[in-house]
C-alpha cells in the first residue's frame, strides 16, 4: 500500500466508521479511486471489498472511474439555470474541447452538472475538485479555461474566485448581535439538563428542518433513553435546492451553532456531538476546526466543560461526499457510520437507536443555534415571538428572480408577500418554498404565513416571476429527484426515473394527455409506497405545478395539435380528494 494511503488510514485509526473521511481523503491523491486503492482500504480496515466498493460508488463526489486532474461541476439547480448556467457551462466544454459529463481525452479535465450546491444566491456557481466557485461569468469561464489548459494547481488560481458571501439582508434573533461566547452554555449549565429540556419545551421550539417535530420531546426521548453513551448529531446538510442559510449560519454564527450542541449535549448526557457538513461546504471546514480549536482553548468543549467536572463533550466534524438523501436523518447517521447513506427503517428511531447504536439526537443547524438562544435567554422570551404554533423565528435563503437574494430572518407568521416586497420581487408569478420537495404557491397565495400551521419550509423561498416557465421549473425538479433517488426501493427508483422521463417527452412535444394521467398515478404510487421522504415529495413540484400553472403543460400538448379528450378538472379535483393537498390558508393568531 502506498505510504500516503497508509498515513491516511492510520490517522483514523484504522476505524472502519471513518470509511467515508477515509475515501475522500484518498481520492485527493490521485484524483479518483482506482480499484486497487479499494482493495488496500478493505484489508486496512478488515471490511469486504463489495462493501467498500459499495460505498465509493454511493456518493455522487466519488469516482470510482478515472476523473480529470480538474474536476469541475456545474450547479444544476434551477436558479442556476436562470443564470445562466447551461450556456455557461456549454462555453466551458467547446473552450476545453471536453463533452459534458466526460473527462477530456488527456484526461486534464472532466465537466459535468451536480444537484444544488447552495450557493443560489451568487450562482452560477461550480465546484472544482470539491472547492465551490461562485459567480461564473462568460469571463470567468474563459480565466478558468486557460489556468486548466496551463495546468495551474488550484491553491494559485485567484482568490476572488472562491469568495463566498454571506448577503445577511434582515437580522433577527440568530442572525443579529451575537451573545457573549459561553453565555448560553453557562446558563444550560446552571440550570441542569432537565431543566434545560423544560425550558425548550416552554420556547415550543420546534425542529428547523422542514417535519417541525418539538425539540425538547426529541430531546427528553433521548434523554430517558437507556444506555450510558449518547450522540448529539449537528445535520448540516442542507442539500434541498434553494436552501442555504445553514451556509451562512456556520459562516458567520458557528460559535452559537456549537454552543447549542453542546447545550444539547449537556441536556441529553452525551460526551460526543458530531457535525455532518454537506460535501459542497468543504470550503467552511478550515473554519469550523479553528472555531472548534477556539472554543477547546477557552474551555468550552473538551474535559470538564466551563469547569464542570462531570460533563466532557466534544465536537468532530464529518463531511460529506454528495447525497442529498443523507440530509434525512437515519441516512446521515448511516453515512457518520462510513456506510452507503440509505435512510433505515423506523422504528426504532434515533432518539433510541441511532449514531452506533445509541441514543442520538439530530438536530438541524438552526434550531441548535436557537436551542443556544433559549438556554440563554429563557422559553418564555423565546416563545413570545412568532405565532401560538410556531414559535421564534424562520431564516429564509431567497433567491431567484428578486433584486436582493440573500439570508432574511423574520418572526413566524410574515407573509409571502412581504418577503417579497422586501428582498425586491415585484413580478412574481410563484413562490417555490421549501426546496422540490415543498409547494409552489401562486399569487393568490402570496398572502399565505411562513408557519407550521400554514407554510412549513426548511428555509428555501425560491422566486419566479412573470416570464418564467413553470413546466421547465417542475422539469428541473423532476430530474433533481431521479438523480438523488438513492435507488433502495423501487417504487422511488423508477417512478422518479419515469417522472424524469415524461417531462422530456412532453418538453419535447410529445406529450399526450396520457402523461398528465400517469404523473396522477405515479403521485399516489411514490406517497404511499416509498420509504422515505424523498419519495413521497419527489411528485409534489409536478403535482403543484400541474394544479396551478396548467397552461405550461397545455401549451406543449397543443403543439402536437391535439384536443385533449382528458377532463383534466376532473383529474385533479380526484387527486387533491385522494392527497387532500388543497389546504385553505390557516388563520393564525400573531402573538409577537
Ligand atoms: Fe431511497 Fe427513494 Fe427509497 Fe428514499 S424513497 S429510500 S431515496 S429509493
Amino acid at each position: 500500500m502506498r505510504a500516503d494511503l497508509q498515513a491516511i488510514i492510520e490517522r483514523y485509526g484504522r476505524n472502519q466508521h471513518a470509511l467515508v473521511q477515509i475515501l475522500r481523503e484518498a481520492q485527493d491523491l490521485e484524483g479518483w479511486l482506482p480499484p486497487a486503492m479499494l482493495t488496500d482500504v478493505a484489508k486496512a480496515l478488515g471490511l469486504p471489498r463489495a462493501q467498500v466498493e459499495g460505498v465509493a460508488g454511493f456518493y455522487s463526489f466519488f469516482y470510482t472511474n478515472p476523473a480529470g486532474r480538474f474536476r469541475i461541476l456545474w450547479s444544476d439547480n434551477i436558479t442556476d439555470r436562470m443564470l445562466g448556467a447551461p450556456a455557461l457551462m456549454d462555453q466551458m466544454c467547446r473552450s476545453l474541447w471536453v463533452e459534458p459529463g466526460k473527462t477530456s481525452e488527456d484526461g486534464l479535465v472532466s465537466v459535468d452538472t451536480t444537484s444544488c450546491t447552495g450557493m443560489c444566491d451568487q450562482g452560477p456557481a461550480i465546484l472544482v475538485n470539491g472547492w465551490a466557485v461562485t459567480r461564473m461569468t462568460s469571463a470567468r469561464v474563459e480565466q478558468i479555461v486557460a489556468l486548466v489548459r496551463d495546468r495551474v494547481p488550484l491553491e494559485r488560481w485567484p482568490g476572488e474566485f472562491f469568495l463566498v458571501a454571506d448577503h445577511i439582508r434582515r437580522e433577527g434573533l440568530l442572525l443579529g448581535d451575537q451573545p457573549e461566547h459561553g453565555s448560553a452554555l453557562r446558563s444550560a449549565l446552571d440550570r441542569g439538563g432537565q431543566a434545560t429540556i423544560d425550558e425548550v419545551k416552554r420556547a415550543g421550539l420546534r425542529g428547523r428542518g422542514g417535519a417541525g417535530f418539538p425539540t425538547a420531546l426529541k430531546w427528553q426521548s433521548c434523554r430517558d433513553a437507556p444506555g450510558d453513551e449518547r450522540y448529539v448529531v449537528c445535520n448540516a446538510d442542507e442539500g434541498e435546492p434553494g436552501t442555504f442559510k445553514d451556509r451562512v449560519l456556520l459562516s458567520a454564527y458557528a460559535d452559537l451553532v456549537f454552543e447549542g450542541m453542546t447545550v444539547a449535549g449537556h441536556a441529553i448526557g452525551a460526551r460526543r456531538g458530531l457535525l455532518y457538513l454537506r460535501g459542497e461546504y468543504r470550503y467552511l471546514l478550515a473554519h469550523l476546526q479553528s472555531v472548534l480549536d477556539r472554543r477547546r482553548t477557552h474551555g468550552f468543549l473538551g474535559p470538564s466543560v466551563h469547569g464542570v467536572e462531570e460533563f466532557d463533550f466534544d465536537i468532530e466534524i464529518h463531511l460529506g461526499a454528495g447525497a442529498y438523501v443523507c440530509g434525512e436523518e437515519s441516512a446521515l447517521i448511516e453515512s457518520l457510520e462510513g456506510k452507503r447513506g440509505t435512510p433505515r427503517i423506523r422504528p426504532p428511531f434515533p432518539v433510541t437507536n441511532g449514531y452506533l447504536g445509541r441514543p442520538t439526537v439530530v438536530n438541524n443547524v438552526e434550531t441548535l443555534a436557537a436551542a443556544a438562544l433559549v438556554a440563554l435567554r429563557g422559553g418564555e422570551w423565546y416563545a413570545g415571538i412568532g405565532t401560538r404554533k410556531s414559535t421564534g423565528t424562520k431564516v429564509l435563503s431567497v433567491s431567484g428572480d428578486c433584486e436582493r437574494p440573500g439570508i432574511y430572518e423574520y418572526p413566524f407568521g410574515v407573509t409571502v408577500r412581504e418577503v417579497l416586497d422586501e428582498c425586491g420581487a415585484q413580478h412574481a408569478q410563484a413562490v417555490q418554498i421549501s426546496g422540490p420537495s415543498g409547494v409552489c404557491l401562486e399569487p393568490g397565495e402570496f398572502g399565505r404565513r411562513i408557519a407550521f400551521e400554514d407554510v412549513p419550509t426548511a428555509g428555501a423561498f425560491m422566486v419566479f416571476d412573470r416570464g418564467r416557465d413553470l413546466f421547465e421549473v417542475a422539469r428541473n425538479f423532476a430530474h433533481f429527484f431521479a438523480h438523488e433517488s438513492c435507488g433502495f426501493c423501487t417504487p422511488c427508483r423508477v417512478g422518479t426515473s419515469a417522472l424524469a422521463r415524461m417531462m422530456d417527452k412532453i418538453a419535447d412535444g410529445h406529450g399526450s394527455p396520457y402523461e398528465l394521467n400517469e404523473i396522477f398515478k405515479l403521485n399516489r404510487v411514490l406517497q404511499s409506497s416509498s420509504h422515505c421522504g424523498l419519495g413521497h415529495t419527489a411528485c409534489n413540484p409536478l403535482f403543484d405545478t400541474l394544479n396551478k400553472f396548467r397552461p405550461a403543460y397545455e401549451r406543449r400538448l397543443r403543439s402536437l395539435d391535439f384536443e385533449p379528450a382528458f377532463d383534466l378538472d376532473a383529474s385533479l379535483a380526484r387527486a387533491r380528494q385522494m392527497t387532500g393537498r388543497d389546504d385553505p390558508g390557516a388563520h393564525l393568531e400573531p402573538v409577537g
